[in-house]
């Protein structure tokens, strides 16, 4: 039995199969599991990175009859039942449950593979802190920056993840960076700009809990235009489709996902997003030993209406694909797959979140904040990180401060990757110093290091 990702259907997959008398192999890319839903506070400097992701090994201390393996699938023989790896030999299977996720996508707008900011992943999350804090910096020391969209951040998509980023960068900017700034930089206040292509933020939650999102970001400092697109993207300047030009280093996309790229592998038919069309039972049609999960399945709701993409529709999926795996070994026709909805969350700020529960309960303000809370936490793999979130939250909420503000240059930022730097303006001016000078000045220099008067102070012997 092979499982592709380790992600929410990969890993309830693999605990359900802990009770088979089968063997089981979990394939993962990475050697961890990622807690999307928190990544935008690792984002925006609220939580570090280890604390949104938990080892796969640390996942199952005692599963017998498991095998993790670090690698990355990059083929399927469906025929030949065997999985092409990037490195050692092809993986045979009998059964193959499919939980490869989803990966952002720019829906081919100019310059967002460039210079946008996707959060799909702990390095995004990563390289987006950085970023922020490094224009931070970078608007302390030249003001004359700001001008420029040093401190405004272009939030795309009013979906969960994009309500979610805005409120936080609003409170990151707000509330813990603004003491830091110096009085004339503190009056020039910083910018988030949350841009919705259709008529509403939080589609998927009622008008009662919209109007609740978009009043609070709006009382936030959190622009919110909507029915606006985003045209392209440059180092510089995003550019809106009604024209608007906004002076920003800073587009987090938070627009849209595509299903993995690996459902091409499969040959069957791929509906809207990429996804892969399943039977009723989430197997792929013709190759009932198959089962996709989780964001790169197409499963309906019974009445045609496609499953969102959500952690408990991959949880849930992947716990009926091995009930099903599990009647068929006994000779058992599977059943269709129904998803429980238990409801729809998102954070907007803080103590501000909103909560729509089975049975039309719904939670706003305070009470939305601490269910959020409470779900999360509850829902975080891994006992040291669910306490160590815990600490954090209340530490942050004492002191409004965000402890994870280091910069470690260690993934660029696109913009920057992307941008040739540019000399300094001394540079530019001053003419290039003859060679020979430049060999006078070094010689000298390791004369009198030679000599232990080097300017520096010299190492002991
Ligand atoms: C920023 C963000 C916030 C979110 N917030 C929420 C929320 O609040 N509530 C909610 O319900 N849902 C939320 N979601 C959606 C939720 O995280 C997904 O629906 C869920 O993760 C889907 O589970 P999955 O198992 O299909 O994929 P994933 O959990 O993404 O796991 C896929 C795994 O497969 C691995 N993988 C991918 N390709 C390969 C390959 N070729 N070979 C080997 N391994 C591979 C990946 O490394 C990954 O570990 C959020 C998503 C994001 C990105």
């Amino acid at each position: 039995m092979v499982v592709v990702g380790a992600g929410f259907g990969g890993l309830a997959a693999t605990k359900a199969l802990a009770r088979m008398p089968v063997d089981v192999v979990l394939l993962d890319r990475k050697n961890y599991h990622g807690f999307w839903p928190l990544l935008y506070q690792v984002a925006t400097a609220a939580l570090s990175p280890d604390d949104v992701a938990y080892s796969v090994r640390g996942a199952f201390p005692r599963q017998p009859n498991l095998e993790v393996r670090m690698a990355e699938v990059r083929g399927i023989d469906l025929e030949a039942r065997e999985l092409e790896l990037d490195h050692g030999p092809d993986l045979p299977y009998d059964y193959l449950i499919l939980a490869p996720g989803s990966v952002a996508t720019d829906f081919g707008i100019p310059g967002v593979s460039e210079h946008a900011f996707p959060l799909k992943t702990v390095p995004d999350a990563v390289r987006l802190r950085h970023h922020v804090l490094r224009q931070f910096e970078m608007a302390c020391s030249r003001p004359w920056s700001l001008a420029d969209g040093a401190l405004t951040v272009v939030v795309a998509g009013g979906g969960p993840t994009g309500v979610e980023v805005s409120g936080a960068m609003a409170e990151l900017f707000g509330k813990v960076l603004k003491g830091d700034l110096q009085d004339n930089l503190a009056a020039a206040r910083p910018r988030v700009v949350l841009v919705e292509a259709s008529d509403r933020l939080l589609n998927a939650f009622s008008a009662r809990s919209r109007a609740e999102a978009l009043r609070t970001l709006t009382k936030h400092g959190v622009e919110v235009r909507l029915e606006t697109t985003i045209a392209s993207v440059s180092a510089h300047a995003v550019k809106l489709g009604d024209g608007t030009v906004i002076p920003s280093q800073t587009l987090v996309w938070g627009a849209g996902i595509k299903a993995n790229p690996i459902a091409q592998c499969l040959g069957v038919e791929l509906f809207p997003g990429g996804r892969v069309g399943v039977d009723p039972d989430l197997s792929l049609p013709g190759h009932p030993e198959v089962f996709v999960v989780g964001d790169i399945a197409f499963a309906t709701n019974g009445k045609g209406r496609p499953l969102p993409q959500l952690a408990p529709v991959a949880s849930q999926g992947a716990k009926h694909a091995v009930r099903s795996i599990g009647g068929r070994m006994k000779g058992q026709a599977s059943k269709p797959f129904r998803y429980r909805d238990k409801g729809n969350m998102a954070i907007i700020g803080r103590r501000s979140a909103v909560a729509e529960l089975p049975g039309g309960i719904r939670l706003g303000g305070t009470f939305g904040w601490i269910s959020w809370l409470a779900l999360h936490l509850a829902l975080l793999v891994g006992f040291r990180n669910r306490a160590v979130v815990m600490v954090t939250w209340g530490w942050n909420f004492l002191t409004s401060g965000r402890g994870s503000r280091v910069i470690l240059d260690l993934h660029p930022a696109p913009s920057q990757t992307a941008r040739r730097p540019r000399p300094l303006v001394a540079e530019r001016h001053r003419p290039p110093r003859p060679l020979h000078a430049r060999r006078q000045r070094l010689v000298s220099a390791q004369r009198r290091a030679a000599a232990g008067t080097a300017g520096r102070g010299k190492i002991a012997a």
